[in-house]
């Protein structure tokens, strides 16, 4: 039986909490909406929410038809579509004041159009309500449904992430139900329905990769006309879920984000703790100088 490996101190840091992170999670309650800064106990959400102010809102529901084995979300039978969401999303990012909002959402396999007139409603109430505030689409593969994405993409986010998650090899294991190969080709084409939207996709490490696999996955991005990438140390998120098989350095983070930066992305965030959605407000500003 493998042994647990020993969390290194960078990766340990203490959460406070303050009034204003109180009566924001509060308010999420309230109004029935999930985050997952929250449900993916992220250790970043003083600084995005309080700072920032950038948050991850996950839709259609907190249960999911997939069950990827890094993942905390619930797998089961989803919940009911909720037309309401989009603009109690909207009025939340209201509240906050967010300047930048990222909207993902858990796979619903189920609907035939994957959710994607949800998703892509919650975009246009978000852009009503909030004409400054940019926001961030990381939607699932839809099941390869273009037609979909195009749904997606007529709405006009800020960003169109979509996580290639991990390697090529661990691909198989890590998310069963994904592709490696069709990941890269919703990639692709969203950059083909609309070039001037900048893509971005995120990588874990830590799983049991090779430097050579981490390397491929950032040619195999380029070669998809991707934008943005953001490199982060996978964690356990339970006994559960797939062990760590290793915990990068900080310098070693950081190697990669130089060899990155020389496969051309525009912009490039790698480090322990750096999540999908961290510093994305500057990614956009990035992408926009282009
Ligand atoms: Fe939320 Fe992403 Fe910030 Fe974490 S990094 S708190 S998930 S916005
Ligand atoms: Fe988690 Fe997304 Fe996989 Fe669902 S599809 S289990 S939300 S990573």
């Amino acid at each position: 039986k493998q042994e647990h490996l020993r969390k290194p101190d960078w990766l340990k840091i203490k959460l406070n909490t303050n009034e204003n992170y109180t009566d924001l999670k509060k308010m999420m309650r309230e109004n029935n909406l999930n985050t997952v800064c929250e449900e993916a106990k992220c250790p970043n959400i003083h600084e995005c929410w309080g700072t920032r102010r950038t948050a991850t809102f996950m839709i259609l529901g907190a249960v999911c038809t997939r069950a990827c084995r890094f993942c905390a979300v619930k797998t089961g039978l989803p919940n009911e579509l909720d037309l309401q969401e989009p603009e109690r999303v909207a009025a939340s990012v209201k509240m906050m004041n967010l300047k930048h909002a990222v909207i993902t959402a858990v796979a619903r396999d189920d609907l035939k159009d994957g959710g994607s007139a949800v998703f892509a409603e919650t975009i246009r109430a978000i852009k009503r309500a909030n004409p400054f505030t940019t926001v961030e689409v990381l939607p699932s593969d839809m099941g390869g449904v273009y037609e979909n994405l195009e749904r997606l993409m007529e709405a006009k986010p800020d960003i169109l992430n979509h996580n290639i998650e991990t390697v090529r090899r661990l691909t198989p294991r890590v998310r069963a139900r994904a592709k490696y190969d069709r990941s890269l080709e919703l990639l692709k084409r969203s950059k083909e329905m609309h070039p001037e939207i900048p893509t971005k996709s995120s990588l874990m490490i830590g799983l049991g990769e090779t430097k050579e696999e981490i390397i491929e996955v950032m040619d195999d991005l380029r070669a998809n006309d991707v934008d943005i990438m953001t490199i982060g140390q996978y964690l356990q998120p339970s006994k559960k879920h797939l062990m760590v098989q290793k915990y990068y350095s900080p310098k070693e983070f950081k190697e990669f984000w130089e060899i990155a930066m020389t496969k051309g992305f525009s912009h490039c965030q790698a480090g322990p703790l750096v999540r999908s959605s961290y510093h994305a407000d500057e990614q956009v500003n990035a992408a926009a100088k282009e």
